[in-house]
């Protein structure tokens, strides 16, 4: 049985994932949590992983490390990004079967599924077709990941699972303009051009592809959830099941900002995929659906945004 006195060690609790992990179970009351720097323990190095955790025993490790990129590093590093993350899952997933952890999580991203599966994407549609070219490294050890939970699961019967979630956003948001997803680019764009006369603001691409968005702190309650509950299957999406046009995220935005310039799109900058929209009603039928919705999430990560302004500077 999990407790609140249980040992919880959350990898990568400095991310934007991670600590969103950190601050709910803190809130829900759990004292045990576990987090060490990658300054302090390489997760790609398995004897250091083994004398970490053999030192602080964990009843449950949360996997939420990875090295992430967008599409650019993706191309430029497919060595890193196949290796280093098969590296630090391995490490996990096999020390936490060694030391015979109560439950294991493991968190990976919607880019597992097929480029061309039908929408929205069914935890049923992996591996039924060829994956998107530019992320094929990340996901294939992401893939990796979830099969490897799902065969400890299945030979040993162990509460491994795993929970992909749609495209995450929120405070400890990545707003640094060549490497960070739409939202916290547009966030950080739109504040600028208010701050400068409401200039002119060029976003990317048509603004016709569509994108679901789920609140990080929700994301963090989809964890607690598994934490707390066996689930009966070894992997769930995590999304809230709506989508919208890049166009309609942009207009929201620009209202809670309160931009009043115009704005211009950059079709020389690529759409990406025309729609990735997660089919959440497995985690639904379990008793999990997401609560904040995205102009209230919008307006946190603003706020986030404004609060921690020096640091983009
Ligand atoms: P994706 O979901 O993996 O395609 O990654 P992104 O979040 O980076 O991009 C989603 C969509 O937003 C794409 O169609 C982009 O062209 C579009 N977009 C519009 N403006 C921006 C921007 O300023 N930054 C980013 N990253 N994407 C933008």
């Amino acid at each position: 049985m999990i407790d609140k006195n249980s040992v919880i060690y959350i990898a990568g609790h400095k991310g934007m994932v991670g600590s969103a992990i950190w601050r709910t179970l803190t809130k829900e009351g759990y004292v045990n949590l576990n987090g060490i720097s990658s300054r302090k323990l390489d997760l790609r190095n398995q004897k250091a992983v083994r004398n970490y955790l053999q030192k602080i025993q964990p009843d449950v490790i949360i996997d939420a490390a990875a090295k992430v990129g967008g599409i650019l590093a993706n191309n430029n590093f497919p060595y890193e990004f196949l290796m280093e993350n098969m590296q630090i899952q391995n490490n996990l997933i096999s020390e936490a079967h060694y030391l015979g952890v109560k439950k294991f999580i493991f968190l990976g991203s919607s880019c597992i599924y097929p480029k061309l599966a039908s929408q929205p994407l069914k935890e049923e549609y992996l591996l039924t077709a060829p994956l998107e070219a530019t992320n094929e490294w990340y996901a294939l050890a992401k893939i990796t990941g979830v099969k490897l939970c799902e065969a400890i699961r299945k030979q040993y019967e162990k509460d491994f699972v795993s929970l992909m979630p749609t495209n995450l956003y929120g405070t400890h948001d990545n707003f640094d303009f060549t490497s960070s997803h739409v939202l916290p680019a547009m966030i950080r764009k739109f504040h600028e051009a208010k701050e400068n006369n409401n200039a002119v603001v060029v976003l990317w691409g048509t603004g016709k592809p569509m994108r679901e968005f789920l609140f990080v702190d929700d994301m963090a309650a989809a964890v607690v959830f598994a934490l707390e509950n066996q689930l009966p299957d070894y992997l769930y999406n995590v999304g809230t099941g709506e989508d919208l046009t890049i166009n309609e995220l942009a207009a929201t935005i620009q209202k809670i900002v309160g931009h009043t310039g115009d704005i211009i799109w950059d079709t020389t900058k690529p759409d990406g995929t025309p729609r990735k929209l997660m089919d959440v009603s497995k985690m639904h039928s379990i008793g999990w659906k997401h609560q904040v919705d995205l102009e209230t999430g919008i307006q946190k990560t603003y706020n986030w945004f404004l609060e921690n302004i020096e640091d983009f500077k």
